[in-house]
This record gives structure tokens, sequence and C-alpha cells, in this order.
């Protein structure tokens, strides 16, 4: 039995006729050493926000089901030059869209999961000896309606892929080398991190590391895909490797630094301070499908009995959510809504953080050394997050990338 080799490649890999080009070389030089080549790719360059701007401009809240129709345009487009691409090299390729294969996700637009996917085309195009091109982002609820995966979802699909053909490994890539400390736009000497574990790897992408969408790190945990995350403009450099493999005991308690910019804080103030008030604050949210990230009840004032419960959000939430907020104030009977949106999370992520003392110390240090006040700190085992204004984040990363010794010099 031939290797099945997944690929997938981003918008900037496939951003105009020359790099898909140069994706094509990619592909057909890893199916010449032969094996078996399934190439998964995003929209080119920029097109996805160019949609989303155009339904914009029609519509302030556009249809969900229509959204979807209009997104997964993108990735018919690439999937199609890229075949051609590779044809014109004398190789066989056939590009496939997700309800071709039969990509099945739930029905919910703009951020369905995947629940199943079908084998038979991708195998019947192997077996003709094909390059398979398969449409990220895109999936088909059983009533043959159009979903995506929500935005950043081609590395999703290219992992679930690679999980149902049993794939040998699922290369990602990308326009960096790999997976950094921190972001080197934001810390230019960040170094690259060799071999992450995929509970690292997940934490890292969920506090808003960009490199690769937290759901197919999730999905190459469920399935046990070694994700190689690579460089299409190097594509012999190795990258990075997320494994199931854990830190060894000598390498370092933090593995990475990442900011999420696109948070937004709300305090509900003077709540009653009663049983019952959390569980329907937080189910209403649910209901309105807000998703909750750090949550904090404050200390009990006696006086009055109330207290304050704090959290966030994410910006688009937010912007969704028109006077829902307020109705909620109503209905738990807190006084005020207190909004802020000038907040970034700032977090560190490792493994090894849980049975180190010191470490939230000497994160506090590093921020304190910037004069930059903390609005809130949420801890998780191999966690700690930390808001601070917006316009402090970048130079709160740089030193904790310095204090824990995370920049290319440093010990990983
Ligand atoms: N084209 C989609 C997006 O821009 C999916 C992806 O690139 O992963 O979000
Ligand atoms: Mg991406």
């Amino acid at each position: 039995m031939k290797k099945i080799i997944v690929q997938k490649f981003g918008g900037s890999s496939v951003a105009d006729a020359e790099k898909i080009k140069n994706v094509a070389k990619i592909a057909v030089k890893e199916k010449e050493l032969g094996n078996d080549v399934l190439v998964v790719v995003s929209a080119m360059g920029k097109t996805t926000d160019g949609l989303v701007k155009l339904a914009r401009e029609i519509s302030p809240n556009p249809n969900p089901r229509e959204m979807d129709m209009l997104l997964s345009t993108g990735e018919g487009v690439s999937i199609a030059l890229l075949a051609m691409a590779i044809q014109e090299t004398g190789h066989k390729a056939r590009s496939l869209n997700a309800m071709q294969i039969g990509i099945l996700t739930e029905a919910i637009h703009q951020n369905a999961r995947i629940t199943a996917i079908a084998t038979e085309r991708i195998k019947e195009a192997f077996a003709n000896d094909e390059i398979v091109i398969v449409a990220g982002f895109q999936g088909i609820t059983e009533d043959n309606e159009i979903t995506t995966l929500g935005r950043g979802g081609s590395d999703t699909s290219a992992v679930a892929l690679a999980g149902v053909l049993n794939a040998e490994r699922c290369d990602i890539y990308t326009d960096v080398d790999g997976v950094y400390t921190a972001d080197p736009r934001i810390v230019p000497n960040a170094a690259m991190i060799k071999e992450i574990s995929y509970g690292e790897m997940l934490e890292l992408a969920r506090v808003g590391a960009k490199v690769l969408h937290p759901r197919s790190v999730e999905t190459a945990k469920n399935v046990n895909m070694q994700v190689r995350v690579r460089s299409t403009f190097h594509p012999e450099n190795e990258g990075s490797l997320v494994t199931s493999k854990q830190n060894l005991e000598l390498m370092s308690h933090v593995r990475g630094i990442a900011s999420d910019k696109k948070q937004v804080r709300v305090v509900f103030s003077c709540v009653p301070d009663t049983p019952g008030i959390a569980a329907k604050l937080f189910r209403r949210l649910c209901e309105e499908n807000i998703s909750v990230d750090m949550i904090i009840q404050s200390y009990a004032r006696r006086q009055n009995k109330s207290n304050d419960i704090t959290f966030t959000i994410s910006e688009d939430d937010y912007k969704r959510s028109g006077d829902i907020l307020w109705r909620v104030r109503e209905e738990i009977g807190a006084i005020e809504v207190h909004i802020n949106e000038d907040i970034a999370k700032v977090s560190i992520v490792g493994a090894g953080m849980v049975d180190t003392p010191g470490i939230a110390a000497t994160m506090f240090e590093a921020i304190a050394g910037l004069g930059v006040n903390i609005k809130m700190i949420a801890t998780s085992e191999i966690k700690i997050s930390c808001l601070v204004s917006r316009n402090e984040a970048d130079e709160c990363v740089k030193a904790l990338c310095k204090a824990f010794e995370l920049e290319e010099t440093g010990v990983l």
C-alpha cells in the first residue's frame, strides 16, 4: 500500500498564479516520492476577507446561510487553478469540493464541525494515480446545505481528511517557517519550536497563536495525527512537529507566549448574591451563542448582598450581540453592565508550569517592569492569562519572551 500524505496550503501560499505553480511543484515532488497525495487549499490571498467585506456593504448582519454560500466560493477558485497547475507538469490531478467528496458537518452555519467524511471518491482518484485537490473550510449538511468551518478552518479540513485516510502525516504549509515561541511579527527573535505536544499547541492556538486553527489541533489529538507546520517558500526546512510526545523534564516550563487583541471585557456589577444567578447569566449567553472566556466572580459585598461578575467575550460576539447583554442584566437583576473594548489577553503556555513554583510571579514581574497594569488574571493547568490594555500587549509579549528565555538564544 502506498503512503498517503496530506498537504494544506493557506491563502498566502496560493495568492497568485506564480505561487499556485510553486505549490504544484511541492505536491508533485511528494507524489514523485511514490506517495498518494491529497492537497487541501484555502482561498487565494485575502479573498475570504474581501467577500466578508462585500457582504457587510450589503447587509450589516448578513444571513448566515447566504454567508456560507458566499464564503465557500473562494476555495472553489483555488482548487481548480491548482489542479490545472499540476496538470501542466504532466501529472494527473482532480479538484473536488466538499459536496463532491461528502465532508459532512453539523447543520450550523459559519462554524460547523465535521461529523463524517466519505472517502470513496478520494480513493477512486488515488487508484487512478491522481493528485487530489480538496477545497478546505467547507462542508455539507445531511440536507445538502453548504456550511463553513469558521475562519481559518482549512487547517481542520486537512487534519480531518488525514485522519479518515489514515495518512502518514499532515503537512500544513504556511508563510512562516513553523511554530514560534511568540508571533515573529511581534518578537523578531522569537525561537522556532521543533516539537510541541498537542496539549500545548492547542492551548497556544486557543489563546491567540494564529499559526493553526485550534480545532485542527483538537482533531489531530483525537485521531493521533502528526502535524508538521512548515514553510511554502522554504519547503526544504523541516518546520515544527505537533505530536503526542510530551516535553522532556529538561525542557523549559513555558513553551510559548500568545496574545489576543480581539477580546472585550464585560462586568455585570451589583448582581444579587443568591444561588442560580451565575447559572442563569451564562445559560442566557449560551442561548445567544456567545462564548465566554475568562470568568471572575468577586468577593460578595455584605451590605447589599451583591457581587460583580466579570468575563471576557470575543469582539465578534460582542459586535453581533446588540442589546442582549442589557436584556440579560435586567433578567438577572444586576445594576449595571460595563463594557471595556480596550482589552488584550496575553498568555503564557507550558505543560510543565503546574509543578514549577514562581512562574506566575515571573510573569507578573515582567509585566510590572513595564509599568503595565494587569486588569484581570486567569489560570488553567497549562496556561496563565493576563488582561492588559490593547496598546500594551506587544510590549508584554516581548518582555515575557525575554523573562522566560524564549528568544532564539534561549533554551528550548
Ligand atoms: N479561507 C478561509 C479563511 O480565510 C479558510 C482558511 O483560510 O483556512 O478563513
Ligand atoms: Mg490559517
